[in-house]
């Protein structure tokens, strides 16, 4: 029996994880879920898996948790100190599901207290990689990822032969607008921006699909969980998502990993680490799916790859407050206050007048972040004062 706590239980990854407990009750028991503020998703969740423990981050959400799981002997808590406890918990897997920075402290409690984890939060890393690598190594949890592109990769790479990884190659679907024109693209609207080709995931992610700047934070996360240098991390946009990433070696063998395009895959890898899971996930036909086609990403359309890269080149801080402006320009984004194309421009004009130079610590990390998202929304504020087009 497995005991798994869940951060971030009520999202997409999340109830995917908790799709996998469901259909292996022999396997999985569940310690502790966390939510933000969706009070009716994660006291049904505690009630049905069982849980030890249900928090909420949300404060004023206490209450109605509280009544929600009343004449239950679920431990019920709430607020950001209480989210961190739950990743503390005894247990012996945490699935890092919540979405952004918000995740960087609960995740580094769970790695403190010696739990290794399953990374969906790759927000954690792009924002704090060297601090997130460092507790790592000296509690010597694992860091098994969830994101596909990093699953795959986890897969086909072989520790031992690290040395002979010439390059990894991180495919992208290429999101709702790898066809559309920038005047398109202009326009977009937030429903426009969400409707995923091939994946059905969060807001944030969703977004960040369409500017691409998740293949942009995907690229960060891979050289921290692979130690492999910006240069050496290749993108190609893939359509159809069934290639999901490949390591190339100093002999010329390209080692990729295949599957149909489904969350369940890469959770059940890293829950089940280093053995399988079966899942009931629809099985490849590549006869029936007849082609595979790969391009390159457009870098007019889609800077963030590019700003991205920037970020990673400098290190330090503005990996940090390259992150903490995309989230404040995607959530205004969302609000319908800005643009689609004024989200990667935000990211750049804040990345040019945010703090840079090394990051020491954790509190290094949080000031860079809370003035990189004062900065960045101030340039919300001045494009709310003038009338789109
Ligand atoms: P989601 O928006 O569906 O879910 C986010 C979860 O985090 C929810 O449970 C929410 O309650 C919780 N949360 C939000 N803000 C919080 C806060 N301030 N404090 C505590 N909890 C908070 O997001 P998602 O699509 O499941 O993505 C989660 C993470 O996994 C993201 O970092 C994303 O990039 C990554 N990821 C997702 C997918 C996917 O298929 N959805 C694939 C790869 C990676
Ligand atoms: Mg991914």
């Amino acid at each position: 029996m497995k005991r798994i706590t869940i951060l971030g239980a009520t999202g997409s990854v999340g109830r995917t994880t908790l799709e996998l407990v469901a259909d292996h009750p022999e396997q999985f028991r569940i310690a502790a879920l966390t939510a933000n503020r969706d009070v009716a998703g994660l006291a049904a969740a505690a009630r049905r898996f069982g849980a030890a423990r249900a928090v909420v981050a949300d404060p004023s959400c206490y209450t109605a948790l509280k009544e929600a799981l009343a004449g239950t002997n679920i431990e019920v808590a709430a607020g950001p100190a209480a989210v961190c406890g739950a990743a503390a918990m005894p247990a012996d897997i945490v699935v890092a599901a919540i979405v952004g920075a918000a995740g960087l402290k609960p995740t580094l409690a769970a790695i403190e207290a010696g739990i290794p984890i399953a990374l969906a939060n790759k927000e954690t890393l792009v924002c704090a990689g060297e601090i997130v690598l460092q507790a790592t190594q000296k509690t010597g949890v694992p860091l098994l990822p969830v994101d596909s592109e990093h699953s795959a990769i986890f897969q086909v790479f072989a520790p031992n032969e690290r040395r002979a990884v010439e390059r990894l190659i991180l495919t992208a679907s290429g999101g709702p607008f790898r066809d559309a024109p920038l005047s398109v693209m202009q326009r977009a609207t937030a429903a426009d921006a969400v409707k995923h080709p091939v994946w059905s995931m969060g807001a944030k992610i969703s977004i960040d699909s369409a500017t691409m700047m998740n293949k942009g934070l995907e690229v960060i996360e891979a050289h921290f969980l692979f130690a492999m240098p910006e240069e050496r991390i290749d993108i190609v946009v893939h359509p159809q998502s069934v290639v999901h990433s490949l390591v190339e070696y100093q002999d010329g063998s390209v080692l990729a990993h295949l599957g149909h395009p489904d969350m369940r895959t890469p959770v059940a890898v890293a829950l089940s680490w280093p053995n399988r899971l079966e899942t009931n996930c629809k099985r490849l036909d590549l006869a029936q799916i007849g082609k595979l086609t790969f391009e390159p990403a457009d870098p007019v359309k889609f800077p963030a790859i590019r700003l991205a890269r920037e970020a990673l080149r400098a290190r330090g801080a503005v990996p940090t407050v390259l992150n903490a402006a995309n989230e404040v320009a995607v959530a205004a984004f969302l609000e319908n206050r800005i643009g689609f194309l004024d989200i990667a421009a935000i990211v750049e004009r804040t990345m040019e007048a945010g703090p840079t130079g090394p990051l020491g610590s954790l509190d290094d990390v949080i000031q860079v972040d809370e003035t990189a998202r004062r900065i960045a929304a101030s340039f919300v504020t001045a494009s709310d004062a003038t009338p789109a087009p």
